[in-house]
């Protein structure tokens, strides 16, 4: 995720930090402010609590993620929350079940142990609200008796935060884990586009009266998170259609049959002109027949920027090799190849049939014949004739080979 930092590395997992979350910090360390230095330094360090809540609740998630070898790229910690980028969806509902409800369970967990804590050192009667613990604060005065107070409200700060999280985030809406649950229940009993579509007209419900209930009682921040969750909900939605699409054509049918490749012999100022007087951004290197590497425009791009003098070298100099690209089979379909590339992080790859050459398919190209194929899918569904096209017509199931 873009403007965000690096803070920490855990389990593989880099843990970042968006750089808008230091506004949240500035902001409550200003209210603590009025409050002397003792004031700073108590708020911050109830934010850095709360967030160290939400970071081992992302964890859970990636954690169990893991475990069903599904790569996570990173945990993003962002003022509304945190988030666990995972390099592909999950694809059996179980699974999604499991990570999902991971989060949740982790602070629960937290639960199982501040809980007991907090009554055996006293509990509600040694426990002041946070509000009167800053208004004691008030003034640089640190003794035994106001620390101890202190600690007790901090205490009792996580764990309503901890409930807070766990309640919020068992909402039945996308994206939260709640909605994620009820969908997962959903595709246990029917195919996983109903069951997208069921749980994401839930959520939007669910939005709507958690911003109506924001601004009823005047509770804006409220409102603003249902307007996410709402967009969310919409988001998830259609990329579960897409998937469906994709999921009915076979990467074999959508390669570029016609592209122009290069050999060995060809020089970089040959690929350039290919660039320049042609639309296609990708080549393939052939050695007789056989694929030897690729270069795409980026690597020209990246090439020209690199290279000193722009002595007229080989295409090999510059190329990817042939080991480095990633291979897929032709009967794949573009769902299973679109989640090859987000998982291997390339936009191209090659598609072979066995150990035969066949040619190349970037992101691009999906996402073209997405285009074509919802609009001949929806001019179908209107019981249009079938067009007279060379392109096959969309199949009710992704074919099994
Ligand atoms: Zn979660």
């Amino acid at each position: 995720m873009s403007g965000a930092f690096r803070i920490a590395r855990f389990f593989g997992i880099d843990l970042r930090v968006h750089w808008s979350f230091f506004f949240i910090v500035l902001l409550v360390g200003m209210q603590g402010a009025s409050h002397g230095a003792m004031g700073i330094l108590f708020t911050v360090t109830l934010v850095a609590l709360l967030f160290l809540c939400v970071t081992l609740h992302e964890f859970g998630h990636a954690l169990v993620a893991q475990r069903f070898g599904i790569p996570v790229r990173e945990i993003v910690l962002l003022p509304i929350g945190g988030v666990a980028v995972m390099g592909r969806m999950p694809e059996k509902p179980r699974q999604e079940l499991l990570i999902a409800i991971a989060g949740p369970l982790v602070n629960v967990a937290i639960l199982a142990v501040l809980v007991p804590v907090w009554f055996v050192l006293g509990g509600f009667e040694t426990s002041a609200a946070v509000g009167q613990i800053l208004e004691s604060t008030r003034g640089i005065r640190i003794d035994a008796s106001s620390l101890r107070a202190a600690a007790f409200a901090m205490l009792g700060f996580v764990i309503g935060a901890n409930v807070m999280l766990i309640a919020f985030n068992m909402i039945p809406a996308f994206p939260l884990d709640g909605g994620r649950v009820f969908r997962s229940i959903l595709a246990m009993r029917m195919p996983h586009a109903k069951a997208t579509r069921i749980a994401a007209t839930v959520g939007q419900a669910a939005a709507i009266v958690l911003a109506l209930v924001g601004l009823s009682t005047g509770q804006w921040m409220l409102a603003v998170i249902a307007f996410f969750i709402f967009m969310g909900a919409g988001a998830e939605s259609a990329a579960a259609q897409t998937g469906t699409v994709l999921a009915t054509r076979r990467v074999g049918d959508a390669y570029n049959k016609t592209a122009i490749t290069l050999t060995l012999e060809h020089r970089m100022s040959h690929v350039i002109e290919h660039i320049m007087t042609s639309y296609q951004p990708d080549f393939a290197v052939l050695n007789r027949g056989r694929l030897a590497g690729v270069i795409t425009r980026e690597d020209v791009l990246k090439w020209l920027a690199e290279t000193p003098s722009l002595y007229d070298v080989y295409v090999t100099e510059a190329m990817r090799e042939e080991q480095a690209v990633v291979r897929v089979q032709a009967t794949m379909t573009l769902d299973e190849v679109t989640k090859v590339m987000e998982e291997r992080q390339t936009r191209v790859v090659a598609v072979f049939e066995g150990e035969m050459y066949l040619g190349l398919v970037s992101a691009e190209d999906i996402a073209e014949a997405q285009a074509v194929l919802t609009f001949l899918n929806r001019r179908l569904a209107e019981g249009a004739p079938p067009p007279r096209t060379a392109w096959p017509m969309p199949m009710r199931e992704a074919p099994r080979v």
